[in-house]
């Protein structure tokens, strides 16, 4: 059991980190002053700061520019520590090593089959390609985050149900903390991009945040006071399957009709080859070109899944009060006409208030997101003690 006197300086000491990390390089006297600590306390933590190689005085702050003034500004040094940043999708794995503000570099990436390969084989081909970047980060190496495709359990270590996976029960943390000997932490993919969004992405501190996804499904991710939101045991919020269409297509899940049967991309896939009579690697770019371009039919499809979207976020608009709506996945890249049409028609559909607040932009963080994602989530269980 730590002391008092150690909860106190381990208070401290995470305190520090986390404003380095949130506003960036600053004398010592700022921080003291941000954090109403005396001057004496702040010389001792900056000063084990600096002893352990977390924090540079007047240095670079881990992108090689220079900050601030030598010997007066205290910054993080962002390379002083990794994790690994691991996404579990629909048939691929990416993963990369990311320093302290969550940047991740050398991403990596592979297929697996979903219909023939076993989920444990899919661990330990992650297992295998994150020994690689562990090696590369030798003693700096915190830990591995995953982003998984679903709920995990309440200790993050395991994938409780991924429905477009068809998987159950799969156990991430335990081989991969066997095979890497240092710390796994397991989340929801989505509410770990949100997390992301929420500490490193460019939203100007929007809270509630809430991250929705549209990929191979739909799924969404809710930050409140800084902090992800996990209601009940497995803490998920399924956006992708509030019911908007009565009497309609069965969903994976089991029930019928749900926003990600008619909104998700192999819905949008398989409009686009119906329309336009070719197959399309951006179908919601594609058909919005079709329809700016006068073909009805490619306009009147993409009125209707902009609704439909539009329909399932103002309920997460009038139920959560969310300030700030990140669009990830295909609607992240979608034209700007798309998205002008989707703040349209939420502003359409939610409560007068609610709708006058809420914004409505696109992620921030690129196609790294959920490697990004995953890395926020270690870092803030294994760094910045949250
Ligand atoms: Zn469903």
């Amino acid at each position: 059991m730590p002391t008092p006197v150690q909860d106190v300086r381990r208070l401290h000491r995470r305190l520090v980190l986390r404003t380095l990390r949130d506003h960036g390089p600053q004398p010592r006297a700022d921080l003291a002053r941000r954090l109403a600590l005396s001057p004496t306390t702040m010389t001792k933590v900056v000063a084990q700061l600096l002893d352990e190689g977390l924090v540079r005085e007047g240095a670079t702050d881990g992108a090689g520019t220079r900050v601030g003034r030598p010997s007066t500004e205290v910054g993080l040094d962002a390379g002083a520590r990794h994790v690994i940043g691991v996404q579990v999708g629909a048939g691929l794995v990416r993963l990369g090593l990311c320093d302290l503000r969550a940047r991740a570099g050398n991403v990596r990436s592979f297929g697996f089959d979903l219909a023939g390969e076993p989920p444990a084989r899919v661990v330990a081909r992650i297992a295998g390609a994150a020994a690689a970047l562990a090696e590369e980060a030798g003693d700096r190496l915190l830990g591995i985050g995953v982003a998984a495709p679903g709920p995990v359990d309440p200790g993050q270590r395991r994938n409780v149900l991924s429905v477009n996976l068809g998987w159950r029960e799969v156990d991430f943390a335990d081989p991969l903390e066997r095979a890497l000997g240092v710390p796994a932490v397991v989340d929801h993919n989505v509410r770990a991009m949100a997390l992301a969004e929420a500490r490193y992405g460019d939203t100007g501190g929007a809270d509630p945040l809430l991250y929705a996804y549209v990929r191979t499904g739909v799924g969404a991710g809710l930050v409140i006071g800084g902090q992800p939101f996990r209601s009940g045991t497995h803490g998920v919020t399924e956006l992708g399957h509030l019911r908007v269409v009565e009497r309609g297509r069965p969903c994976a899940c089991g029930a019928t009709g749900c926003l990600e049967t008619v909104v998700a991309e192999p819905y949008l896939a398989e409009r686009a080859r119906a329309l336009l009579g070719r197959d399309s690697t951006d179908p919601l770019a594609d058909l919005a070109s079709a329809a700016a371009g006068g073909d009805g039919r490619a306009g009147a499809a993409l009125d209707e899944v902009v609704d439909r979207l539009a329909t399932g976020l103002a309920s997460a608009v009038n139920l959560l009060n969310p300030a700030l709506i990140l669009l990830g996945g295909a609607f992240r890249t979608a034209p700007e006409p798309v998205l002008d049409q989707v703040r349209k028609a939420l502003r359409a559909r939610a409560f007068p208030v609610l709708r006058d607040t809420v914004q409505v932009r696109r992620a921030t963080l690129g196609p790294d997101a959920g490697v990004v994602g995953s890395a926020a989530v270690a870092l803030d269980r294994l760094f910045y003690d949250v």
